[in-house]
């Protein structure tokens, strides 16, 4: 093999560092990881943490709409299989607190996941697909870009009981919106270790909207798992009912040695 690094460790040209980073990361290989599971499982905390050690773009459906939303011309549409759609209506029912329609937006995700897969960035999905329809127009999708071996699906278990305690009880901070963990030595914070603002408990983290949340994921997270069966996706479980950091090592452990990071 050629060598491509000085004897001190320093790569001989931007092409040859280039070169050596990818053999060193092993990450070359353009992964994709999908997380789903009740509310409250923890999605978006291990999201957070896996696209931190790996480097890869944690993509936000909420994100993706939310800035269409905020650029849209008066009257746009989007145009998606001879059916047009108001983007109007779409921030309407946003704001209504309803789903926005499926096509529009498996439309826009796959639109910025083309692009995250052009600039050669590898991608964790934790909110999206949400239902089968999503998914039916979303996962072929990413098989065109990235490859069905490269496909990492998770499903993050929790007991229902422990989805209403976790959601219920969740405390945000006023500043940066940093989730508190409910757990014993954090029942008695009255301020974010981060950032020092105060915490506070939303209204909408009550035990009735958590139980509808709950009966709208029953109801779409079977056909959502059939249709990943269907296509032969092996769907790996962890048991979510620990701390962060052990959810996390299930998760590490599952994905294997060939997810390894480039350590300074
Ligand atoms: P999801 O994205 O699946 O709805 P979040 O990551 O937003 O879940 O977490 C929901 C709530 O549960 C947050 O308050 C978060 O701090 C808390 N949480 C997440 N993981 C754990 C865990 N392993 N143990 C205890 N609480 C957790």
């Amino acid at each position: 093999m050629k060598n491509i690094l000085f004897n001190n460790g320093l790569p001989k040209s931007v092409e040859d560092g280039k070169a050596a980073l990818k053999n060193l990361n092993g990450n070359h290989i353009q992964k994709v990881i999908i997380l789903f599971g009740p509310p409250g499982a923890g999605k978006g905390t291990q999201s957070e943490l896996l696209a931190q050690k790996f480097y890869f773009y944690n993509l936000d459906t909420s994100r993706v709409l939310e800035e269409k939303f905020k650029n849209a011309k008066p009257g746009e549409t989007i145009e998606i299989n001879g059916k047009k759609y108001l983007v109007s209506d779409e921030i309407e029912k946003r704001r209504k607190g309803t789903l926005c329609s499926v096509e529009f937006t498996a439309f826009l995700m796959n639109k910025r996941m083309a692009e995250i897969h052009s600039l050669g960035k590898s991608l964790i999905l934790s909110g999206s697909p949400r239902s089968r329809a999503e998914a039916e127009i979303e996962i072929p999708f990413l098989e065109k870009f990235y490859g069905k071996e490269n496909i990492n699906i998770f499903f993050l278990d929790l007991p229902q009981e422990q989805t209403i305690f976790r959601n219920s009880n969740r405390r945000i901070c006023e500043l940066m919106h940093h989730s508190i963990l409910y757990i014993p030595e954090n029942v008695g914070l009255k301020r974010c270790p981060l950032d020092g603002s105060r915490l506070i408990h939303r209204d909408l983290d009550n035990v009735e909207t958590i139980k509808s949340r709950l009966e709208e994921y029953e109801q779409t997270v079977a056909p959502l798992e059939e249709f990943y069966t269907s296509e032969k996706f092996s769907i790996k479980k962890v048991n979510a009912d620990h701390y962060v950091e052990d959810v996390f090592d299930g998760i590490l452990k599952e994905l294997g040695p060939s997810f390894k990071v480039y350590e300074i």
